[in-house]
């Protein structure tokens, strides 16, 4: 295992280190003065579209690779066309933006990076209040990669059905979306999951909470389509890219039933924090033999090499910071 720089705190998603320096409306701010006024509490997030980057610390070439950051970025562009929100700056230079805050801050470990694009002033977020620009924050922190970890998830599908593109388009990572997945994950805790299943309006397998989910029988591996009420997830692809180039895998991209996963030969979760994290058992039945499955940890360990760069393939995935 690649380790951290020592002088870094390892971190969770539960225990953020806030940073020295974030990113607000053009310029490197320091943390504590990164504020908004009380006023902004409240609607202001209606209309917030965001993005979850990663990147990724290689000590031996003693550099921070970007994961994908082309496709989060066109993500974040599409997301802001969608809500009808002008960019406030172009891809490019966002681009420039991202890799020098990393910079400034320091970074030498596994970083977590957030650009929210919204409009900060104006009419309250509930009122039309769109064409025009978005006003833009970007926060980097050190967080830990599970990408080592064989841990397998206890997962339970729940009583709430995903958003639907005639409702809440999933296609749109906006903050508003996000409450439909926290029903799911406070329900999920409540009854002693580590996750959720989540089905659609059609009652067909969506996702789970904030990752893509995928299964794999007599070694085909399966994944809700696009149209299953996703979130068009770019670890997704990347999963499907590789099994099928590397790995030599069938890949059906279609709609699953819960049943199929009930009885799948393995499944797994997958999503730019949430990585690739096995799944144990599915509303108390079984997967496999409840422990990693053997083409699940290859796709975990290829994943693993590619994005830090241990794997020197693939390189168009990682943008370097320094
Ligand atoms: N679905 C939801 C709702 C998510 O928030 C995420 C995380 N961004 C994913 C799926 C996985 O998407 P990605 O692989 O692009 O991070």
């Amino acid at each position: 295992m690649v380790k951290q720089a020592e002088n870094v705190k390892r971190n969770t998603f539960e225990n953020l280190e806030p940073p020295d320096f974030v990113w607000k409306s053009g310029e490197f701010i320091p943390w504590d003065k990164a504020t908004f006024h009380i006023s902004m509490l409240g609607w202001s997030s209606i209309n917030m579209v965001f993005e979850g980057i990663r990147a990724y610390y290689n000590e031996n070439d003693d550099q921070v690779y970007v994961l994908h950051l082309n496709e989060h970025l066109n993500r974040l562009a599409e997301s802001m066309k969608m809500m009808r929100m002008h960019p406030y700056i172009e891809t490019e230079k966002l681009k420039e933006v991202i890799l020098k805050l990393i910079r400034k801050n320091k970074y030498r470990a596994d970083t977590y990076i957030m650009p929210l694009a919204y409009f900060g002033d104006g009419p309250p977020g509930f009122l039309p209040s769109g064409d025009r620009i978005g006003d833009m924050a970007i926060t980097a922190k050190p967080i830990d990669s599970l990408l080592n970890s064989d841990n397998t998830l206890n997962v339970g599908v729940s009583s709430w059905r995903r958003i639907s593109d005639d409702v809440m388009p999933p296609r749109i990572k906006s903050i508003a979306n996000y409450q439909n997945g926290r029903y799911a994950a406070e329900e999920a805790r409540i009854n002693g999951y580590d996750q959720s299943l989540i089905l659609n309006s059609r009652g067909k397998v969506a996702e789970s909470t904030y990752t893509c989910v995928f299964m794999i029988k007599n070694k085909t591996l399966i994944t809700p389509s696009v149209t299953s009420g996703i979130l068009d997830s770019i670890t997704r692809k990347s999963i499907i890219e590789i099994s099928k180039n590397e790995l030599g895998l069938n890949v059906e991209e279609r709609e699953v039933d819960r049943t199929e996963f009930y009885v799948s030969d393995e499944s797994f979760i997958c999503g730019t924090g949430g990585e690739v994290q096995f799944i144990g058992k599915i509303d108390g039945y079984t997967i496999g033999k409840g422990t990693p499955g053997i083409i699940s940890k290859e796709i975990q360990t290829l994943y693993h090499n590619l994005v830090r760069g241990l794997d020197h393939r693939y390189s168009h995935w990682r943008t370097p910071t320094y």
